[in-house]
């Protein structure tokens, strides 16, 4: 008989089932809490419930679950009353329990936790006389059956603008004291606030707080299990790309409580600077609390380190005399607790080779460590991170590459504040800088607001008290976070960090009153719509909009993209239209420009007029007298590209967009232009009617406008060679690639290289010198990767346009999928917008035949990328491993692609 299968893995001191790579089964919190005691470090004792038992519940329910899991939790709790000495559901000294969820990856606050677990009318009693502390049993009593009931009864507060109900009642019990704080409640008050919350229980739910200790730890279990398909955590999972399917454990562990008085404590610490990646150990804590008081914000935190405390209060402006006395560092307070957690805190950085996050807790002088896990960061710190612990010889070339994702460089590449214009702005208020960056945007209270407002094109800045989990969606749409209260571990911070997200937490001189949607900072009371300003990397709050300019690739962002060149096979280059674009890719990387739409040069200024003058012309002479207008213009343009492209190659493709982008649909546009070019309005309407398409993406279009005007062609061929021939005049090493788009049959590509070949053959005679060239097309129908070999015959470069190639396969327009594929990404029918990143085994199959048969006729063609998906870290993965040659993408993202194909180069 096989062995019944496994769900429950122990973690105590005197025995330990799971480790560190276990996270699959025991998640992340399991996983590291069974590494640690393997460390010899000091954890309390608890067992975790395997996720394979959360994923069975979803698919097979409660009582189906419990009958696979029970013995097991049973063996479990009698493990940890070992292991603690102490028995659950004892009335005189009870072992507490706390019940948590950890799935692989984190998900900070997004599922739920229940605390104190055991406790009841008895029980409470027991745990007052053994702590001989009435006033501690009760308040964690009363913290329990607010958990239990919230999470697991399901009370939560009636509306947006209504507080939570528990919270209200402790409210109206401090007005009547006269009293401000929760730790001015005596133990009478707090048992009384413990009969209020149960007839507020029973009043709503029609139920009795469970007093039995197995059904409250049943109930919380099966709640933790719920928790992973609440709202919250799914949002989560859509931003994060979690998969829905891998489900949370469950980590049931003997309580410790940082609330035992003056020698308890509970904190929350970085092994470096999450938001600088500085190599600094930093964290929080507060004295006499419970761990949820440290992320929920609302007690201002004491520093761990004594530096950290002395920047802290330069930032708070408090003074050192202030500091010293009233927030105190850990390192000052208990200087034998602190070196003993800087010595785990590097014994488990050094042990991962990662940035630690660490919670710990303080009871009654003994430290006990409760999580540890690898920081989430914010892209400079996972830059400088990563950098720095090469240095210091912690890892090698290769982690260090692969330990930064390449989307979070963006928040490198972002704007900044101008700092003339920032001296200029008016301060209003100052906070903690918890995660750094520029933003400015119009205050909005509310986290559907920030939602809806976003929709409508706004730049908003959501301004909180403090933030919780319900607000993700809106923390994810805001420019920026402000909040009056919490730390740098606040939920705020954390959450603001890892979506690379500014944010100023803790400004203690905002006053948010949500009913009237305003905040007052000293006497001025600011309202919803209004502009502020942001400074992530400071903490300073500013009056109205501030300007912005471009982020520089330099330092620890400068040597990683160097390390990442080194290891990358492909290049990368830019599609850029103009010089400055060119430039601007240049000084990120770029090795060439892989595409340059022609096009995007016609709208400028006086341009417009002779391209709509081509669009007019009745016959091919007038065509060409509009041309040879457009040819001056075209030839300065490429001039400006060759010239900043100095010794790298630039890619042309011709003409491609259909006709009618350039003539005006709407009436009085119309007439204007019929006014500017003196024709009647009659001849513009009859030119927009036949141009005219039912679908001009598959329209007259691509080659199929050089073909049927060659003269088109010929003139930006002229265009291309002329200014090749000028620039090399004066000293620019030229590289020319001509590019034909949307081809589709080998006659296509045949048609448009005969008038390139014959008009380069006529430059070059005029001149009397040449000009070496590439001819090539893009392979974006269908069709072109179907026959690319013989296409391959003539063509000397392939570049694969993936937006039209997926369009097409897909038979989705660009322009109208919006309709329809967010439904189609929900149900799960495509697992990413394949516009975004490429559908590797539909679209991508065409290009890995079309690289095949292109090599087997040319096995020197050069091929390349140039649709969206070159600058997609998973597509240029899949690039790599079909062999291209290079990816382009837009100037922002050309650090991204370097370091995706480094990546991939790694990851073979
Ligand atoms: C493409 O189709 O992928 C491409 C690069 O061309 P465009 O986006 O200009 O159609
Ligand atoms: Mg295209």
């Amino acid at each position: 008989m096989n062995a019944p299968q496994k769900y429950v893995y122990l973690f105590g001191s005197s025995r330990t089932e799971g480790s560190a790579d276990m996270k699959n089964l025991l998640g992340g919190k399991g996983a590291n809490l069974a590494e640690m005691c393997r460390l010899g470090i000091t954890v309390p004792s608890g067992f975790t419930i395997s996720t394979e038992a959360c994923t069975a519940f979803t698919e097979l329910g409660r009582e189906t679950v419990l009958g696979m899991i029970r013995d097991e939790v049973l063996q479990g709790v009698k493990f940890v009353e070992t292991e603690m000495g102490r028995r659950f559901g004892n009335a005189s000294d009870p072992l507490l329990l706390s019940v948590r969820s950890g799935a692989r990856a984190s998900m900070p606050g997004m599922m739920d936790t229940i605390l104190n677990l055991g406790l009841n009318d008895e029980a409470v009693l027991g745990l007052a006389a053994k702590s001989g502390n009435a006033r501690f049993a009760w308040d964690s009593y009363r913290r329990f059956i607010q958990m239990y009931g919230d999470v697991v009864m399901g009370l939560k507060p009636l509306s947006k603008e209504e507080h939570d109900p528990f919270e209200i009642i402790i409210d109206t019990l401090k007005e009547k004291r006269q009293v401000k704080l929760d730790t001015d409640l005596d133990a009478q008050d707090l048992k009384e606030l413990v009969q209020r919350f149960k007839a507020l229980i029973r009043a709503r739910t029609g139920h009795d707080f469970p007093t039995d200790p197995w059904e409250q730890l049943w109930g919380s279990i099966w709640a933790v299990f719920e928790s992973w398909n609440n709202d919250r955590a799914k949002v989560y999972r859509e931003l994060n790309d979690i998969p829905q399917s891998w489900g949370t454990a469950v980590n049931v562990q003997a309580m410790v409580f940082g609330n035992l008085g003056e020698h308890s404590a509970t904190g929350v610490a970085f092994s470096r600077d999450a938001g600088t990646g500085e190599d600094l150990f930093n964290g929080e804590f507060l004295v006499n609390a419970q761990g949820e008081d440290v992320v929920a914000g609302i007690r201002t935190p004491q520093q761990v380190s004594l530096i950290g405390s002395r920047r802290w209060a330069e930032l708070a402006l408090v003074s050192e005399a202030d500091r010293a006395s009233k927030y105190p560092s850990l390192e000052e307070l208990m200087p034998h607790i602190y070196a003993q957690l800087l010595h785990f805190e590097t014994t488990l950085e050094n042990h991962f080779k990662d940035m630690q996050d660490i919670e710990f807790t303080i009871q009654e002088g003994k430290l006990w460590m409760l999580q540890t896990r690898n920081g989430k960061r914010t892209g400079s710190a996972m830059v400088r991170i990563a950098m720095e612990m090469l240095q210091q010889g912690m890892i090698d070339e290769k982690t260090a590459i692969m330990r930064v994702a390449p989307d979070r460089l963006n928040e490198l590449l972002h704007p900044v504040f101008d700092h003339q214009a920032l001296a200029d702005a008016t301060p209003i208020a100052r906070g903690l800088p918890a995660s750094p960056g520029a933003a400015t945007g119009q205050i909005v209270f509310f986290a559907d607001d920030a939602e809806s407002w976003a929709k409508q094109g706004k730049a908003v800045i959501l301004v909180r008290q403090e933030t919780s989990p319900e607000d993700l969606r809106g923390m994810s749409v805001a420019k920026g976070i402000l909040t009056a209260r919490g730390g740098m571990t606040s939920h705020a911070a954390v959450v603001a960090r890892g979506m690379g997200k500014c944010c100023v937490s803790g400004a203690g001189a905002v006053h948010v009153d949500m009913k009237a949607r305003s905040m007052r900072i000293g006497d001025t009371d600011y309202f919803e719509g209004d502009w502020i300003s942001l400074n992530g990397t400071t903490g300073e709050v500013y009056l109205g909009k501030i300007a912005t300019r471009d982020a520089e690739l330099s330092g620890d962002f400068g040597k990683l993209m160097a390390l990442a060149d080194i290891h990358k096979h492909m290049e990368v280059r830019t599609n850029a239209d103009t010089p400055d674009e060119a430039r601007m890719a240049r000084s990120f990387g770029a090795t060439g420009i892989g595409l340059c739409r022609t096009e995007h040069m016609f709208f400028e200024g006086e341009r417009i007029t002779a391209v709509r003058e081509m669009i007019l012309a009745d016959n091919e002479a007038q065509r060409r007298k509009a041309l040879t207008k457009l040819l001056p213009i075209q030839r300065d343009d490429f001039e400006g590209l060759f010239a900043a492209m100095d010794g790298l190659p630039v890619t042309i493709r011709l003409l491609d967009p259909p006709l009618h982008e350039f003539l005006p649909h709407d009436d009085a546009n119309q007439r204007l232009m019929a006014a500017d070019m003196h024709v009647s309005l009659g001849k513009i309407k009859m030119r927009v009617e036949e141009l005219h398409e039912f679908n001009p993406m598959m329209g007259h279009r691509g080659c199929r406008l050089g073909i049927s005007y060659p003269e088109i062609t010929e003139m930006q061929a002229r265009a291309v060679f002329e200014a090749g021939l000028n620039m090399r005049a004066k000293g620019i090493d030229v590289k020319a690639e001509i590019m034909v788009p949307l081809v589709g049959t080998l006659r296509e590509f045949n048609l448009q290289a005969e008038v390139i070949r014959r008009t380069a053959a006529a430059v070059f005679a005029e001149r009397g010198e040449t000009l070496p060239y590439l001819l090539g097309t893009m392979i974006e129908t269908p069709r072109a990767s179907l026959v690319a070999d013989s296409i391959a015959t003539q063509a000397e470069f392939f570049s694969f346009g993936t937006n039209d190639l997926t369009q097409m396969t897909l038979g989705f327009s660009r322009d109208d999928a919006g309709k329809f594929l967010p439904d189609y990404l929900k149900q799960g029918v495509y697992e990413h917008d394949p516009f975004r990143s490429i559908d590797q085994i539909g679209v991508g199959a065409l290009v890995q035949m079309a690289v095949q048969k292109g090599r087997s006729v040319r096995p020197d063609i050069e091929v390349g990328v140039c649709g969206e998906h070159g600058g997609d870290p998973a597509s240029v993965a899949f690039f790599h491993r079909a062999g291209l040659n290079y990816v382009s993408c837009s100037p922002y993202r050309v650090p991204i692609a370097r370091l995706a194909a480094a990546q991939a180069a790694i990851s073979g």
